[in-house]
């Protein structure tokens, strides 16, 4: 490709975007593509979630590991930890404080880290190695080798958080960033482990008339604009533009052999999933 110079002097590189400002929504439109690369296309993304299962302690994550660890044989699992409790409370003095979101944002990506390292130390018997964002790109690697990865879910975004629509809480947080890690990876599915069945329509933990949703179309989901819900909301976003996974799966895993079934491709939860 050469270089060129317009009449005004800006130097351009011949390529098919030269001299566009990248805005241009027809220009946008044709950078769509029927089917996306997908580096790891059999992996599975496992977030176990912090409030809801970390938090629990060793009777409820002790036999998640045992399943963990069965499942690896048979399944490419990348493990990623959310934060739970402890950054509930750095978020409630940091807010106190006058802090903002970007602020937030990087004391909730420790606390995922703290539950990483945990996480990782358990599995390390069974070949569990925490990893950092810069190391998804040795996945493949990790895996032939038989590692069961374990990251933390907090996406990157970190000081750079967007602001929030309403409030300071970070509105993209581990339900997210397990969900992002699963698109770019083009993993086979992304299941998020929790302490209920699914998706209610309302807090079951609040509302005992909440009913039950086995499976539901994300645009659905999204027109019914629940006032309360299990996964973060910019999840539910990321799915409905998603090119690569076309499901999430929330999962309970206080019962056992619940992530077994969603890893063999059973719906044992809630199943959302996109047209
Ligand atoms: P995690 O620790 O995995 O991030 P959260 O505690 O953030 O999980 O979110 C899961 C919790 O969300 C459930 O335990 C449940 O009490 C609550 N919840 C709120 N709304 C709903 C809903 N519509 N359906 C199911 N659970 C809901
Ligand atoms: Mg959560």
């Amino acid at each position: 490709m050469g270089l060129l110079r317009d009449k005004s002097g800006r130097l351009h590189i011949d390529t098919p975007l030269m001299a566009e400002s990248l805005m241009d929504k027809a220009l946008l439109e044709k950078t769509e593509t029927d089917q996306i690369f997908r580096p790891l296309p059999e992996l599975n993304v496992v977030k176990l979630g912090g409030q809801s299962i970390i938090d629990r302690g060793a009777k409820v994550v002790l036999p998640l590991i045992d399943e963990i660890v069965a499942a690896r044989a048979k399944h490419q699992i990348l493990i990623v930890t959310g934060g739970g409790t402890r950054s509930r409370h750095a978020y409630a003095i940091a807010l106190d404080l006058g802090m903002s979101t970007g602020v937030l944002a990087k004391l909730g990506t420790s606390i995922s880290e703290q539950n990483a390292l945990m996480i990782s130390t358990l599995l390390s018997p069974h070949g569990g190695v925490k990893i950092g964002h810069d190391e998804v790109v040795q996945l493949p690697a990790y895996l032939a080798l038989g590692i069961i990865p374990v990251m933390h879910a907090m996406p990157p975004y970190g000081l750079w958080e967007e602001p929030a629509e309403t409030g300071r809480i970070p509105p993209h947080r581990t339900d997210a960033g397990a969900f992002l890690t699963a698109e770019v990876l083009g993993a086979r599915r992304c299941i998020l482990v929790k302490d209920e069945k699914g998706l209610f329509t309302a807090d079951p933990k609040k509302d005992r008339k909440a009913q039950f949703i086995p499976e539901i179309e994300i645009n659905d989901l999204l027109a019914m604009d629940l006032a309360d819900l299990a996964v973060e909301r910019t999840m539910l976003q990321a799915l409905s533009r998603a090119r690569s996974v076309k499901e999430v799966l929330i999962v309970n895993g206080l019962e056992k052999g619940n992530l077994t079934r969603a890893l063999a491709g059973e719906n044992p939860g809630t199943r959302i999933y996109k047209k």
